[in-house]
């Protein structure tokens, strides 16, 4: 019998294309794995104003982990049994994990940090142009962008070893940074790996898809970026998608891990179609 199977995936680079954002090529696919009960759940480093009006237009209805791993919303007609410790916020409940933006911007203030200050051009005090540039977003699309509630994108201009050094004095703080697949990001402790467990450990969430125990879920998670490490290695199956003129992720695992050939979005596809669970899901 198979499993519940649940699809944890990144958008920029693996589900959408790295540069024009398209995904509406593999959306039968998307469809057909929705009709097989398949869950999608989109885990991006994008906030949620972003992910909420992605998800819609990829007619996904259930959670999404938003800021790389920093909350998880959770629509709430979708679950009858309200997530323990969940806030109430808008159509959603709303587990949140990571550090909140005040309290980070409050703690880069601190006069240990004001050196390594020199060296970051935050993406908030960017003219709308370089803004534009440094993210490929324009209008829209662009100030959904800047709605963040857990981190704050930058762009590094020092040497990277000043910047290891950086990061070493943040984790003592309580912060760190990850490199997306455009920008870095200043944030808390947070990862898309915690996220993942934090929900899929959640009864309520284990509700809406009817089952009893974590024995019960197989996992997949997909990404194409540092940041994804975190859910690649602890899911099921690892789908690893290329970057173009990028060096694709290398894991530490080594079994159940599948690279693309193609880039996003048909790259998501092609990777999953080599899982034979999918595969058997999508014959029946
Ligand atoms: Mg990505």
């Amino acid at each position: 019998m198979v499993k519940n199977l649940i699809i944890f995936t990144d958008l920029d680079g693996t589900l959408l294309n790295f540069k024009t954002f398209e995904f509406r090529s593999i959306l039968p696919f998307i469809e057909d794995l929705k009709n097989r009960g398949i869950k999608i759940i989109p885990s991006s480093s994008k906030c949620f104003s972003e992910i909420e009006h992605i998800v819609k237009d990829i007619g996904l209805n259930g959670p999404f982990i938003v800021e790389n791993g920093s909350a998880i919303y959770i629509p709430k007609n979708a679950i009858k049994q309200i997530p323990i410790n969940a806030m109430e916020e808008g159509e959603y409940w709303v587990l949140k994990l990571g550090t909140e933006r005040e309290i980070i911007n409050k703690k880069i203030r601190q006069k240990d940090f004001k050196d390594y200050m020199r060296f970051i051009l935050f993406l908030k005090n960017m003219t709308k142009l370089q803004q534009s540039y440094y993210t490929g977003l324009k209008s829209d699309s662009l100030n959904r962008s800047l709605d963040r509630k857990y981190g704050e994108p930058f762009i590094w201009m020092g040497s990277k070893e000043y910047l290891d050094e950086f990061k070493k004095s943040l984790n003592e703080e309580g912060l760190s940074i990850f490199s997306g697949a455009r920008l870095m990001h200043l944030t808390g402790l947070n990862s898309k790996g915690d996220a993942m467990r934090e929900l899929l450990n959640d009864h309520g969430f284990q509700n809406i898809i009817n089952v009893d125990s974590l024995e019960d879920i197989t996992t997949i998670a997909c990404g194409d970026s540092e940041n994804d490490l975190s859910m690649l290695e602890i899911a099921d199956y690892a789908v690893v998608l290329r970057l173009p003129g990028k060096n694709t992720l290398k894991l530490k695992r080594k079994s159940n891990s599948f690279n693309s050939i193609k880039v996003a979005p048909e790259g998501w596809k092609e990777t999953l179609l080599e899982i034979d669970l999918i595969k058997k899901i999508l014959d029946t």
